[in-house]
Formats: C-alpha cells, structure tokens, sequence
C-alpha cells in the first residue's frame, strides 16, 4: 500500500511516516498544498492522508481538484480543532473518512485498514521482493526504504528478469532475447545502458541491491556486500 501524506507540520508528518513505514506502507510526503497536489494527480496512491490547513493551496481545494480529475484515491481527512464546517464540506467533496487532530496512531492505522480493504489493495499482489528492493511488474513501482521510483518498461523488464533469477548469472544474450525478442539487432552495450540506468536508480534509493556485472557471462542481483548506506 502506497500512502501520500499532505500536512505541512512537517515533524508531525515525518513521525506519522516512520510509524507507518514500520507497519509495511510506503510513504511520501508532501509539505504544502501545491506539491501535495501534484504528487496526488500522479494518481499512484492507494490512499491520501490530507490536511486541511496547508500552505499555498488548502485541503479541501486540493480534493475538489482531485474528484474533479477523477481521481478515486481514498482520502483521510485530518482536521484540527474548530474546523467542523471544514469536515463537513470535506466530507460533501469526496473525503472518505477523516480524523480529528490530535489523534492516536492505532486510531489511524486502524482507518487505513479499513479504507485499504475498500480498495482492494490490488498493488500489493504481484510485487517481487529481494532484499530490501520491492517491484511491481504492473505498476513498474520500484520502491525502496519508503521511496518510489517509476521505471521504464525496459528497466522495468530487465529488473523482473532479474528478480524472477536472484543470485543467478544471466547470460546477456539471454537478456536481449527476453527484452527486445529474438530477431533482433540489439547489442550488449544496449543490455549495458539499461543496467546502468537500473543501477542508478537503486543507488539512489539506497539499496544494498545492485547488478554486477560478470565479464563474458552476464548479469547478476546481489546484495551489495561492500556499499555503505547513509540511514
Ligand atoms: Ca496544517
């Protein structure tokens, strides 16, 4: 499950995150209205923690904009004291549920429970899982240690190919078959490009996963043993 959390008490909204990411969500953050919108539109959340009160543009305009753009994300209200008017306009513009601020963590996870039962959780299906790497064939959502990536669908291709041999050599020719079919006029530096694209995305979601490369054999997923992360 993918989570957007708009609130612009940014200690707050960092707290929320880690406790969340500890019980399986993946979390981002947006600290004001404009970005929170933007990150929403993208419409790859399975679920939107939104404040009312925000900088630059307000909660509730921010989920008219969303329903106006057809975007169904569950949307959990947060509202702070004195705010009633702002929860029942909330409620009228398509908040599924909301939650008044100061609130108990169980509480909220308990709602998420319940709003992400609703939604089916299809994103969670069919993810590939190695280390601390988790993809979705589907989505093509790389996601690591709370963060997100979108690959291409080569990357993406190449990653589940991976994935789906951990700890395996795969010659590259077996890799140019699988990705770009055999009649094809593709070359080994093409199979180099995309690993390193992978890689880097990897490095930069601070993986321990990378590709290495095995010379005149092909490629590999391993745990990198030597990196250093900053945590
Ligand atoms: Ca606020």
């Amino acid at each position: 499950m993918r989570i957007l959390i708009i609130e612009d008490e940014s200690q707050m909204a960092e707290a929320l995150a880690q406790v969340l990411r500890k019980d399986n969500y993946s979390v981002d953050l947006a600290f004001d209205g404009e970005h929170g919108l933007d990150c929403a539109l993208a419409g790859i959340y399975d679920i939107i923690i939104l404040d009312i009160m925000l900088p630059k543009i307000d909660g509730i305009t921010i989920l008219k904009e969303l329903r106006k753009c057809g975007i169904r994300t569950p949307v959990i209200l947060l509202t702070a004291k004195g705010e009633i008017e702002h929860k029942v306009e909330g409620l009228d513009s398509g908040a599924d549920d909301y939650l008044a601020k100061p609130f108990q963590t169980r509480e909220l996870l308990a709602r998420l429970r319940a709003l992400g039962r609703r939604s089916g959780e299809l994103h969670y299906d069919n993810t590939l899982r190695f280390e601390d790497v988790e993809y979705n064939p589907y989505s093509l959502d790389l996601r690591c240690r709370g963060k997100t990536f979108k690959l291409t669908l080569k990357e993406g291709q190449l990653l589940e190919l991976l994935l789906n041999n951990k700890m395996m050599i795969l010659p590259t020719t077996t890799i140019i078959e699988r990705l770009w079919g055999f009649d094809t006029k593709t070359e080994d530096n093409n199979v180099q490009v995309y690993v390193s694209f992978l890689r880097k995305k990897l490095k930069q979601l601070n993986s321990i996963v990378t590709i290495r490369a095995i010379r005149g054999a092909g490629y590999v997923l391993v745990k990198n043993e030597d990196v250093t992360r900053d945590v």
